[in-house]
């Protein structure tokens, strides 16, 4: 066996690999290694996920944000971007679209903050319910227990959540006024309240090293998250971290392949990250361990108005494209789209491990 092949299969049979191996692997320029990991990770991915590639469509229903995140052109301090939020006619109507489009998950996404109100999303969970046969996943960051309890309640099915970085010190660098120890807890109670829960990081981010990546990757490990979402650092023009270089694709698409290989069942998107940066990286990540794609149903004028970060793909499209595009894509790589709910295969116990 080659020395790349040894080391891919230590990991892949370890429970919990060491930070060493998977930094070694972070590290792999040449060809032939890259090619080994792509390839094992997406073995990985057939043998655990399938041949389906599974949609969520994303609704951004506001840009408010309370928080001050340096890397997120939705920080509070932006005083640039025009703010919005979608009232329940339009929401309504967005997700009549998505589900016009056949898809059968919605991702309700936001900025953080008291502006949301509680009940008014309660509501909003209870009427999709009643109407639709659909999943709900919830981005809308940090809240109380209560508030997520009164949300599952009403139905919503899912969360995202991501932790951006597992390193507390680097976390707290660029979060103020946040709590690394609070979004851990929050993680925790979303999980026992029987969220699927979704988490991730960001590759690139100022002062990240490969150990920390690796380290991420044994948090994702530890966490059995059912979700992981990892996207390249794109900047923003208008936050503390203008004219930070962006993070590197090739180094995004190491960290899918190795998250497929450690964490084995868990649902990985082609974020829309990596299909922002000079060219559209999603379809590589599906090919090396990703099984999911996020389009976007954020109807315009507001989708050009959820800047996290700029030139994000497929701002300008019309709405409803997304349905050839997505069908184009799977074609292309000899898979289907899988138009199901698609629940966490942890939670279905389908080829659980
Ligand atoms: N308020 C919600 C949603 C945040 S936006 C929450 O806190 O969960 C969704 C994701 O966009 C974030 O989790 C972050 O990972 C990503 N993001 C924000 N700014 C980014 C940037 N400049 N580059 C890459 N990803 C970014």
């Amino acid at each position: 066996m080659s020395k790349p092949a040894e080391l891919l299969n230590r990991i892949y049979a370890a429970g919990l690999p060491s930070v060493e191996d998977l930094e070694e692997v972070l590290s792999w320029q040449g060809r032939v290694e890259l090619g080994e990991l792509f390839v094992f990770a997406d073995k990985v991915r057939k043998d655990f996920c399938g041949d389906g590639v599974i949609l969520r469509g994303i609704i951004e229903f506001s840009n408010f944000c309370d928080r001050e995140c340096f890397y997120c052109g939705l920080n509070k301090n932006n005083r640039r971007l025009e703010r919005y939020r979608m009232d329940k006619d339009e929401l309504s109507n967005a997700i009549e679209y998505l589900v016009s489009c056949n898809i059968k998950t919605v991702v309700l996404q936001s900025g953080d903050g008291k502006w949301l109100d509680t009940l008014w999303l309660k509501e909003v969970i209870e009427n999709i319910k009643s109407r639709f046969d659909m999943a709900i996943t919830l981005s809308v960051g940090e809240r109380s227990a209560d508030d997520y309890r009164v949300w599952r309640q009403a139905g919503a099915d899912r969360y995202l959540l991501k932790i951006e970085t597992s390193d507390e010190g680097l976390y707290s660098s660029m979060h103020p006024k946040m709590d690394f120890k609070q979004r851990l807890a929050c993680l925790g109670v979303l999980q026992n309240l029987g969220y699927q829960v979704g988490s991730g990081n960001i590759v690139g981010l100022s002062g990240q090293t490969l150990k920390t990546i690796a380290r991420d990757i044994i948090f994702f490990k530890r966490g059995n998250f059912d979700m992981i979402g990892i996207g390249p650092f794109i900047p923003h023009q208008d936050t503390e971290f203008a004219g930070q270089p962006k993070g590197d694709a090739q180094l995004s698409l190491k960290t899918i392949a190795l998250t497929r290989i450690v964490t084995k069942n868990t649902h990985i998107p082609a974020t829309t990250a990596l299909g922002s940066l000079d060219k559209d990286y999603r379809l590589d990540g599906l090919k090396c361990g990703a099984n999911v794609l996020m389009p976007n149903f954020t109807p315009q004028p507001y989708r050009k108005l959820y800047e996290i970060y700029p030139q994000k793909r497929c701002v300008s499209e019309p709405v409803g494209s997304c349905r050839s595009c997505m069908d184009g894509i799977a074609k292309d790589l000899g898979r289907f789209i899988d138009y199901s709910k698609a629940d966490s295969f942890k939670l279905t116990g389908d080829r659980y491990v």
